[in-house]
């Protein structure tokens, strides 16, 4: 079967843009790579979103949420009742390997088999690639890029790299089942964009000593039972027994490479495309979502970019007519 619209990825916005194609009658699929949000699935069992759940709301699906800020486990069952509700095709386990062009579209090679569609919407996110620090020993087994669950740190020396959101979730709640956490920060202070109920937190644990930071501070090396950081009183050897690396996420650019996807040299290395229609060069290529930032991952979120799904349907609509 040839698809109007073939979606590459089954997050929150790719989901919208499902839920926008099947109300402009355009036949479509969602391929994912893995579980239904699987970004979310992904994300710190204990993680509670920064957003107000209304902001997180598609496709007029309510999002009723205990607290004012919805947790990573509410929104998988939010996420799974949108698929519902709306009766959306999706794909799972489903990777989505290249991209060649046919005759009227593209055919899109996966782990499953090869997809037919007349337009492509890229909504791949930024999950899945951490952000490497390139220093010896960030192979060990011990040098976590994700963070799902603080028990497997109790009683822990724990290195926390980074001063953004993840990295002071990590920090405190690692501190609070009793690890003892170092924070090795490159830049002079706390991420001043953290949430603002967690940077007093932050700050004042630090204040009070019960977190060790290491300002203006990098990881040097990183090894069995230690860790060497350069800071401003010189290197250090730190005892450690686990290195949580949280400095962020970018897009999969290997994964553009064989989609044939453009990259801007700007420095922010963003999928070269239309601002108005989110066209890319590549006819009927749309990309969506946080992706459509590139490095600056924290300037797109699912609250501004769930309206790249109707902006896409109404440029493919007209190009279809
Ligand atoms: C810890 C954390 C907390 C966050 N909190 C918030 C928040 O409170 N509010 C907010 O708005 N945003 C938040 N974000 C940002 C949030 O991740 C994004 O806004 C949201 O997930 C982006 O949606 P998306 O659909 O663009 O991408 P994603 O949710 O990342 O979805 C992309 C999907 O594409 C799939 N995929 C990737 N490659 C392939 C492939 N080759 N083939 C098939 N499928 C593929 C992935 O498996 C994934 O399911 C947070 C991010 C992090 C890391």
């Amino acid at each position: 079967m040839k698809y109007d619209v073939v979606i590459i990825g089954g997050g929150p916005i790719g989901l919208n843009c499902a839920i926008e194609a099947k109300k402009a009658n355009l036949s479509y699929i969602i391929l994912e790579k893995g579980v239904l949000v699987n970004s979310l699935y992904n994300f710190p069992t204990n993680m509670t979103f920064f957003s107000t759940s209304n902001l997180l709301e598609i496709g007029d699906v309510p999002f009723i949420a205990h607290g004012d800020k919805p947790t990573r486990r509410e929104s998988l069952e939010y996420f799974r009742r949108v698929q519902e509700s709306w009766d959306l095709q999706v794909s799972l386990y489903t990777e989505v390997t290249g991209m060649t062009s046919s005759d009227d579209g593209y055919l899109i090679q996966t782990t499953k088999g090869v997809f037919e569609g007349k337009n492509v919407v890229v909504a791949t996110g930024f999950y899945d690639t951490p952000r490497m620090l390139d220093i010896p020993g960030e192979d060990l087994p011990k040098v976590k890029h994700y963070y799902d669950d603080p028990h497997p740190y109790v009683d822990q020396k724990v290195v926390v790299i980074g001063a953004a959101n993840s990295a002071c979730d990590v920090a405190l709640e690692t501190y609070y089942k009793g690890a003892e956490v170092t924070m090795v920060i490159r830049e002079s202070e706390i991420y001043p964009k953290v949430k603002y109920w967690i940077r007093p937190n932050i700050e004042n644990r630090i204040k009070a000593g019960e977190i060790k930071a290491y300002f203006n501070s990098t990881v040097e090396e990183i090894k069995a039972t230690e860790v060497i950081i350069n800071t401003p009183e010189g290197r250090i050897t730190l005892p450690n027994d686990f290195v949580l690396s949280m400095t962020g996420y970018k897009p999969n650019y290997t994964l553009f490479d064989r989609l044939g996807l453009h990259i801007s040299d700007d420095g922010h290395k963003t999928p070269i495309h239309d601002e108005k229609t989110l066209e890319t060069p590549l006819k009927g290529v749309y990309v969506a979502g946080v992706i459509n930032a590139g490095l600056q991952t924290s300037k797109l979120f699912i609250e501004n970019t769930r309206q790249h799904s109707a902006t896409i349907m109404e440029s493919i609509l007209k190009s279809m007519h």
